[in-house]
């Protein structure tokens, strides 16, 4: 697929790489050995080495490109390889429009507009700059946003209240987060107001009983939505639940582990060239997510653009063994699902945090205290699915609540500290 690309936009292809090479101090160095007006189509520009985040991190600003003056340019944060922050630099017009592509899907499959009433929700702090933002804000009467740090108990009522008096058109928010305040109006058998027409789900890995639980709630249509800091929106789910690729200026190659690329329908790790950012572009860039193309056999929302499928859990999320390979932490979202859908998704939040390689800890926040011995027993059987009990300790406690990174608002189901 990437191929036909390479077949009708090879010449603004060509143009993004000479801009690069020719512009940017770091391609210079890095394209060094390579006669870059060789590249004619996709199999020349794979002669183009993969470039990973950590090499980001080292070469400071000499990825921005000369053509543009960094005290003008719009900064996006993101988590680098290893944890530190990595900057992403942005022309403030080409950022804007590298959502315009999203902003036409909304509207295409959900009548959603720029101009609809939307809420939202923030991190604590600001990512910018080190300024704590307030519990609740609202821009022109048209987005109100909610802090994450304080979506609990002692101010869902508030949230709620603010969200009726508010009637927004449309949500956008983490599945964490939309799931809780689910279960709050849920639980207390309080309605959703009719103003709603659509929720997007954005930056964590969905559950599909979360997914369900949302959309029983609010009973509207739940997209998810698939993107990064570096790139903006990559792909959205149609009303048909195909997530399209819908942005041809973001290259999307799925290669191997030797970085050579798969057949179609085969799963590899996601490389993406962004050519919306030509302040700082990024090509052949490894984001750290799987996933695959699938055949566009004329999905029914009549969008010819090719389907995506990510992969739970990031390529980063890793759980060490001792005498194994490492494997995914993302078989911890499948135990907590499956203990979940059985006693009516009682666990509210849940974090695995690797202390060391013989031990775990495992904070939990449920809804019914009375099944906190039930759900250990089920965990620890569970859990031993995956063998992830022979020779580890676990150390389970429960709590009132997880709270939300507040750099990036998502909520760290895994953390590993080896
Ligand atoms: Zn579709």
């Amino acid at each position: 697929m990437i191929s036909d690309m390479f077949k009708t936009d090879m010449c603004n292809i060509k143009n993004y790489i000479n801009n690069a090479y020719n512009n940017v101090p770091f391609y210079q160095k890095f394209y060094s050995d390579i006669d870059i007006d060789k590249i004619v189509d996709y199999d020349s520009f794979r002669q183009l080495p993969i470039l990973n985040k950590s090499q980001l991190q080292d070469s400071n600003s000499s990825y921005i490109s000369k053509l543009y003056n960094i005290n003008d340019l719009r900064i996006g944060r993101t988590s680098g390889s290893t944890g530190r922050i990595l900057s992403i630099y942005w022309d403030k017009f080409e950022f804007f429009k590298s959502n315009k592509e999203l902003w036409r899907y909304r509207n295409q499959f959900y009548g959603i507009t720029a101009a609809d009433k939307l809420l939202t929700f923030h991190p604590y702090l600001n990512r910018d700059k080190d300024i704590f933002n307030p519990k609740i804000s609202l821009q022109n009467n048209s987005i109100l946003s909610m802090s994450l740090v304080d979506l609990n108990s002692i101010n869902f009522e508030f949230y709620y209240e603010k969200m009726l008096e508010f009637e927004p058109v449309w949500i956008l928010g983490t599945a964490s987060a939309l799931f809780l305040f689910s279960k709050y109006i849920k639980d207390n058998n309080l309605k959703t107001p009719r103003s709603i027409k659509y929720i997007e789900l954005m930056g964590e890995y969905l559950s599909e009983s979360y997914r369900k639980f949302i959309r029983e709630t609010f009973n509207v249509p739940i997209a998810n939505q698939y993107g990064s800091r570096e790139t903006n929106a990559i792909g959205i789910e149609c009303q048909y639940g195909n997530m399209h690729h819908m942005n041809k200026n973001i290259l999307v190659e799925i290669l191997n582990d030797n970085d050579n690329p798969v057949c179609d329908g085969e799963e590899g790790n996601i490389i993406i060239t962004n050519m919306m950012n030509n302040a700082m572009p990024l090509i052949r860039y490894r984001l750290g997510d799987r996933g695959k193309y699938i055949e566009n056999n004329d999905c029914k929302c009549c969008s010819n653009r090719p389907i995506l499928q990510i992969t739970a859990g990031r390529v980063t999320d890793r759980v060490i063994l001792e005498n194994r390979d490492p494997i995914n932490a993302v078989v911890f979202w499948y135990v907590i699902e499956k203990i979940n859908l059985k006693y009516n998704l009682t666990i509210l939040q849940f974090q695995v945090i690797q202390e060391s390689l013989h031990l775990f800890s495992l904070k939990l926040s449920i809804k019914d205290e009375t099944l906190e011995n039930i759900i250990v027993k089920d965990f620890y059987k569970e859990i031993g699915v995956y063998n992830l009990n022979d020779k580890i300790d676990w150390e389970i406690s429960f709590v009132n609540e997880i709270p939300f990174d507040t750099k990036t608002s998502k909520l760290k189901y895994f953390i590993c500290k080896i």
